[in-house]
């Protein structure tokens, strides 16, 4: 198994350190040529999303990472990597990847208060902590997609098929829950995938 990690900007390098962790391979996606290689799952980390949305066009990725999300590849997309996702932004006009049926809020929280630590249930998974650093909030979500966490009744953990969307950052935390219940998704997958082509 190997995951991809967008590394254009933001916290990608906290993400690797957790892979490396779990002994799961990992490929840095700096460009159109990372993009277009295979990989079994895809990591979009927290930044800034103008800025990736902006680099992930400029440097050849967008198209064939947009590609291998409809064809179901298995992404974790967190804070900004929601933002990336998310089919509309609520107050933003950009429009990223809109593989994700959600309508997402930028900075929900406000931009200089909107950092915050809370522990609340996700899934089936129990209580996990979750760091928030000027976040987006799901506000809405359309048929499909499944609600796995609130807090404070805002929406910030959703499943939708192969693709979960966070509002925090899972990556700076020791808990491992999240990444654990992402790489079960690719390895679910890649067994799918297996078993399609040999049986
Ligand atoms: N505020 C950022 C944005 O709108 C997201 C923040 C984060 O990823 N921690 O892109």
């Amino acid at each position: 198994m190997i995951v991809g990690v967008l590394a254009v900007q933001g916290a990608f390098a906290e993400h690797e350190k957790i892979l490396k962790e779990l002994g799961v391979d990992y490929l840095e996606l700096r460009n159109g040529n990372d993009a277009r290689q295979n990989f079994d799952g895809l990591i979009l980390p927290g930044g800034e999303s103008t800025t990736q949305g902006k680099l992930l066009r400029e440097l050849d990725m967008f198209e064939a990472l947009q590609e291998k999300i409809v064809e179901g590849l298995p992404v974790l997309g967190t804070c900004a990597g929601l933002i990336l996702l998310a089919e509309e932004l609520s107050n933003d006009s950009a429009h990223h990847f809109g593989t994700l049926p959600v309508t997402v809020k930028r900075n929900a929280y406000g931009r200089q208060l909107g950092s915050f630590y809370t522990e609340e249930v996700v899934g089936d998974l129990g209580k996990v902590p979750m760091t928030f650093i000027r976040a987006p909030y799901i506000e809405s979500v359309k048929a499909g997609v499944e609600v796995l966490g609130e807090v404070n009744e805002h929406i910030v953990a959703v499943r939708y098929k192969n693709q979960i969307g966070l509002s925090f950052h899972p990556e700076l935390n020791e808990d491992r829950k999240i990444h654990q219940m992402f790489l079960d998704m690719v390895s679910l997958r890649d067994l799918q995938t297996w078993s399609q082509n040999v049986i």
